[in-house]
Formats: C-alpha cells, structure tokens, sequence
C-alpha cells in the first residue's frame, strides 16, 4: 500500500501540491485577518503572488506568437480554414448556450427581488457608452503599434466635465438652492434661509479613445494567426521563420515546466493576499448573496454538466478523466482569475495530461482564451438580469434576447484578465436601456466570482480543444501525418 502511495504522489505531486496550497492559501488569508497587518505588511505579503502573476505573464507574448504562428502554417490552407470555421463556430454555439443557462438560473432563483434597492454605497458615473465599448474591441483587433500592442490595449476614456454654470436655469440646470441654518435657543429667529440663483453647473461626460494597461492580447491573436496563415502559403520561402516559432514553442514550454513548481508556493500567497484584502463577507446583503449563488449554480451547470455531456456525446470519452487531467490549469485559473495567464499551464495540461495534437492546442488555445468565454458570458447575462429586478424594470422577450446576444458579443470582447467582464457588461446594460451606474452593486462580490467564471472559461477552451481534436482527427491524420503529442521538430 504504501508503494502505490508514493506512486501517486510520484505522479500526481504537484496536482497534490496545487490543491494543498488553495487549501492553505484560505486557511492562512482568513487566520491573518484577524492580526489586521498593516497595508504595508499586506503587500509584503503578497510579493510572492505577484511573482506567480508575472512569470506567467511573462510567458504569455511568446506563448500566443510562436503557438499561432507555428501551428497555423503548419496546416495545409484547407485544413486551417476547417479548423478556424469549427472553432469559432463551437465557441460561440457554446457560449451562447452559457448565456442560455444563466438566463434560465436567473430567472428561477430571481435574486434581485422586487423590493428596495442594496446598495453598497458606493456612487457611479458613466463608464463608457456601449458604441465606445465596441470600437474599443475593433481598435484592439488592429493595434497600430505592435510593440505597444504588448503593454497596452485601447480602452475609452470617460471625464467629466462641467459644461458652463452661466447658462439660463432649465431643467438641465436648474436652480442651486442653499438654505443657512441659523439655531437660537431663546430667540424669536429659528431659520434663515437664502436663495442661491446661480443655475447648477451641468457636467457632460466626453469620452476620447485612450490606452490602458494591459497586453492587448487580441490583436496579437489576429496579428499571429494572419501570419501563421500567410507563412503556410509562402510554401518553402516560410520555412526559417516557422522553424523559430516551433522552437520558440518548444523552449517556451520547457520554461513552463520548471516554472510549475514556483506555483504551489505562489498560490498559498496568492490567495491568501486576496482573502486579506476583501470586504467583510458579513456586509454583503441578502440579494447580493443570491446573485452570487445564483452565478455560481449556472457556472456549474454549464461547466460540470454540459459541457462534459457534450464532449462525452462527441468523443465517446470519459469527461472526467479530461477534467482531471487540466485540474492544475483549473486551480491556476481559481488563483490568477486570469485565463491568458493560465494559457501556458493549460498548454501543458492539455499536452501532456490529456494528449491532445499540439497543432490543435495551438490554435484552439489562444484563440479560446482569448473570444471563448462561457463563464463571463454567463455572468454578464445574470448580472443584466439581476439589475433588471433590482430595479423593478420587466424585461419582455426581445430585450432578454437583446441580452443573451449582447452577453455572448461582450465575452468575446472581455480580455483574459481579472474582472475584464465587468468593464463589457457597459455593452449588455445599454443595450436594453439598464443604468450603467448600477455595475457598482454588484463590485462588492465580483473578484470572488470572477475566479469561478474564470475557471470554466479555461475549462471551456480546454474541452472545446479535447472535442475538436476528436472531430478533426482524420483531417490530421491525413494530411500530415501522426504527430499526436509528440515534440514538433526544432
Ligand atoms: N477574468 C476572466 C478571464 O480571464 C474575464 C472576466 O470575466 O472578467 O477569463
């Protein structure tokens, strides 16, 4: 007994790991919040979690280019297209299906009542406009700059500003009136009061196209797969550049496999960092509660059940021997809440777990990671939902299919990075006239719920990767050969 122990200990030591260092991570975040460190003393704390962030960060630019690029001229021009059409059309069948789920589940569990209004205090102002939203997600489609491209992603700015304070009172601006408490205990006065006539200064909101932190992830996506496809056609010519992306591809996932024992260690902190930074659960409300509930119940019907239905339908194959073998991927999607920085793990999950053809992984991964994502999908429809209650606002058939389109369009929109989802909900809300201010009441629980969503984001990609591999396995076999997962050549 104890040999077949420390045999799976052998093979499964760092899942094992990954698992103890979430259960540790909570363990130690809630025990130390009750020392009440000092912000300095948290963000000390939390250094080796920002680590883990960066090197996976760090991995994600030559991940995305050399995978795209090598796996894309590699195929033969009819084989590319196939698997391009059936890729993004399994995607957004997919993600549709979560929006489905969660307006179902919204509707049962109905978690914004009918009754006032719980507010976490904290006040609004217009993020962005929903047209401003989508020529943010066409701008990041075509950097300008590629360099840039790598640091930055285009991301609208919205001021202030007051427009004038001299203008004729109207019912834009209309009377400021001030009234001056004088209190005498013995006098005849109680109250003064004066009338201030100057008209309220009126204050527009202009928006102006800006950048903000963050890879632009997007557009390396669009920029990496234009040339894997044009360096397939190229023929002989292409050779040199994509023998460098192979083995770029190669080196970059041997980087991941030393990496992987950084992590244990990274998520305890990680996590641990997270929980010591939170509001007090105590403070949340009821309907934010089953706001909460209600995500996360659709997120597991639609990540434990359907999918893994579908691909058990499809592949004949057991569901949970694949989500076993990316439960490591699963675990760095719960501590980073990011599915681009977890693209390398998954890469490496899928490869050496689940043997998936890495000419497949190449493609279907990047591409899922960034435009494939049922779990925001999902959030983005519940929450427009939630705000509809909450707001005592009834929404008929066309609007919720207004919703359930505009859910889908956002996810593909919303980067792989934590909490991009909430910035694109602005695109749902405005689109069946929702109060943009109103994301504010849902901010309070969103960094949880964005490593759930985040989870079955990832777990979407990988899935979709075991279900096309399985579909296209002809295709592959024949046209270029077995080389299921094996090291391409160098
Ligand atoms: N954090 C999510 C991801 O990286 C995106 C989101 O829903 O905010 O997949």
């Amino acid at each position: 007994l104890l040999a077949r122990v420390k045999d799976v200990c052998r093979r499964n030591g760092l899942l094992i790991l990954s698992v103890l260092s979430v259960i540790i991570g909570c363990l130690l975040g809630f025990f130390l919040r009750t020392q009440h460190l000092s912000p300095q003393e948290v963000s000390y704390f939390q250094f080796p979690g920002e680590l883990l962030m960066r090197m996976l960060k760090m991995l994600i630019l030559p991940l995305v280019v050399s995978s795209l690029m090598s796996g894309l001229a590699s195929l033969d021009p009819k084989t590319s297209s196939r698997l391009g059409i059936l890729t993004v059309a399994y995607y957004l069948w997919t993600t549709f299906v979560a929006v489905i789920v969660g307006i179902v589940m919204v509707s049962i569990i109905h978690p914004g009542g009918a009754a006032q209004k719980e507010t976490t205090g904290q006040s609004g102002k217009p993020i962005m406009s929903s047209a401003d939203a989508l020529l943010d997600l066409i701008r990041n489609m075509f950097p300008a700059n590629l360099v840039e491209a790598t640091f930055k992603q285009y991301r609208t700015k919205t001021t202030p500003m007051v427009k004038s304070n001299k203008a004729e009172p109207s019912e834009a601006t209309p009377h400021r009136i001030l009234i001056y408490g004088v209190q005498e205990e013995n006098g005849s006065q109680v109250q003064n009061f004066a009338l201030d006539l100057t008209p309220a200064p009126e204050v527009v909101y202009k928006s102006e196209p800006d950048t903000s932190d963050g890879m632009n992830v997007l557009g390396i996506v669009i920029f990496s797969a234009t040339m894997g496809i044009m360096l397939g056609r190229m023929g002989d010519s292409g050779v040199p550049l994509v023998s460098f992306c192979q083995c770029l591809n190669e080196s970059v996932m041997k980087i991941v496999a030393v990496a992987v024992w950084y992590f244990p260690f990274g998520i305890v902190f990680l996590i641990a960092g997270k929980i010591l930074e939170m509001d007090d659960p105590t403070t949340i409300g009821k309907k934010l509660g089953f706001y909460a509930i209600t995500i996360v119940c659709g997120l597991i019907v639609h990540g434990l059940l359907i999918l893994p239905m579908l691909y058990f339908v499809i592949t004949k194959k057991n569901p949970i021997i694949f989500i076993r073998g990316i439960l490591q991927a699963l675990l760095i999607a719960l501590a980073t809440s990011s599915s681009s920085a977890t693209l390398p793990i998954t890469f490496k999950c899928l490869l050496e777990n689940n043997h998936i053809d890495r000419r497949i992984a190449r493609f279907v991964l990047p591409v899922g990671a960034t435009i494939n994502m049922d779990g925001t999908a999902l959030y983005e429809a519940v929450a427009a939902i939630f705000i509809a209650q909450v707001n005592n606002y009834e929404l008929d058939l066309g609007q919720i299919i207004t919703i359930s389109i505009t859910a889908t369009a956002a996810s593909i929109g919303a980067a792989g990075i934590p909490q991009a989802g909430l910035v694109t909900m602005v695109i749902v809300l405005t689109s069946v006239g929702l109060p943009t201010d109103d994301i504010t009441l849902i901010i309070a629980v969103d960094w949880a719920l964005d490593r759930f969503r985040t989870m079955i984001n990832v777990l979407g990609d990988a899935l979709a990767a075991g279900i096309i591999a399985h579909i296209c396995r002809k295709d592959f076999a024949r046209d270029l050969g077995p080389e299921g997962h094996k090291p391409a050549p160098c």
